[in-house]
């Protein structure tokens, strides 16, 4: 039987009309939780990124500004901006938009962010409160996984999780979140032996790998839920040919605009898995949304030191 769709699309909305209800009534506290979004030069893939977060933020009804110094910017002018943004109390978020230009220091500019304001969960403050079940502001995507595992009822507790890829911003905070959850956590990375038999292993599959449908039917278990991380373009017409010969709505858009945006599964493992989640419509919807609910926590974190939860209908 084919795998269920998980709709990351129809998930990503209910986070977001929950954060925009919850930032209606502080607005009837006159409170405006604000994110500051910092872009550095000029990536063009940056740049939808960012326009893409800045229209979702006005959509719920946060504040939000965007800071766009030019690409020659140094450690110490980006110091000086993310100190000021530290300081505004208008300001309850700070995203810095990687990549950063080469001549910058990303690690000093990271570690800078105020970690009260840091929503994307990244500074080694949040990387601990994460590992030791503190209340803190918790990487987006990863957070993202794990509201589409619950939202779609699907259990956590107790199931063999794998998680193929170990990034500091994907991969190993993913797999501390299902073990937060109880599940039996395996992490894997380029030099795991053996993977597909690893994998194989997993209820729950999660790759954020950043290759083309590189896992295919032969690393999943009948039934399991697999969760596709990857974002990748595949614009090689050969690649294209393994991936998706036959469907014609992917040739279409292939030959329109000469490449397609896949994830790290295989089509084929929508044949013997249980559930998944397609790129696009699946895990990157929910990276904005969990970014929206950041910066509402990061703001009542900071002015009443309440930490608010997701509902999970
Ligand atoms: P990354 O930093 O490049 O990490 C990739 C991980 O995959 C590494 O741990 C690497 O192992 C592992 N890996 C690479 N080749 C492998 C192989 N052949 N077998 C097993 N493991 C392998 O990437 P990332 O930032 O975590 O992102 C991963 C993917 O998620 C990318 O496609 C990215 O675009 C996507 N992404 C999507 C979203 C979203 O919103 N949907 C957000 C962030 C990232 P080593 O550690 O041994 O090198």
């Amino acid at each position: 039987m084919a795998a269920k769709i998980l709709d990351g699309i129809k998930i990503a909305n209910h986070i977001r009309s929950e954060v925009a209800a919850e930032v209606a009534s502080m607005a009837l506290a006159g409170v405006r939780p604000g994110l500051a979004v910092v872009l550095v030069g000029h990536n063009p893939a940056s740049e939808i990124y960012v326009r893409g977060k800045v229209k979702a933020c006005q959509e719920v009804g946060l504040y939000s500004e965007e800071h766009t110094p030019p690409e020659t910017a140094t450690t110490a002018d980006l110091l000086a901006l993310i100190e000021d943004l530290n300081r505004r109390d208008d300001i309850d978020g700070i995203l810095v938009q990687l990549p950063l230009p080469a001549q910058v220091d990303a690690k000093k500019i990271l570690m800078a962010v105020d970690p009260a304001k840091d929503v994307d969960g990244f500074h080694p403050v949040n990387v601990g409160f994460l590992s030791t079940q503190r209340p803190g502001l918790v990487p987006c995507t990863p957070a993202g996984v794990i509201e589409i595992l619950k939202r779609s009822n699907i259990p956590i507790a107790g199931q063999e999780a794998v998680v193929v890829g170990r990034s500091d911003i994907v991969g190993k905070p993913a797999a501390m979140l299902l073990l937060n959850a109880n599940a039996t956590v395996t992490v894997c990375h380029s030099k795991t032996h053996d993977l597909p038999v690893v994998c194989r292993r997993a209820d729950i599959l999660v790759a954020a790998i950043g290759r083309a449908g590189m896992i295919t039917r032969d690393f999943v278990k009948p039934g399991a839920t697999v969760i596709d991380v990857g974002m990748n373009k595949v614009t090689d017409p050969v690649e294209f040919a393994r991936l998706f010969a036959g469907n014609a709505k992917r040739e279409e858009t292939f030959r329109a605009k000469g490449s397609t945006l896949v994830g790290d599964l295989h089509p084929e493992v929508a044949e013997i898995a249980g559930a998944i989640t397609p790129v696009p419509g699946g895990v990157g919807p929910l990276t904005i949304a969990m970014l929206m609910f950041n910066t509402v926590k990061a703001a009542k974190i900071r002015r009443d030191r309440r930490v608010p939860e997701l509902a999970h209908p």
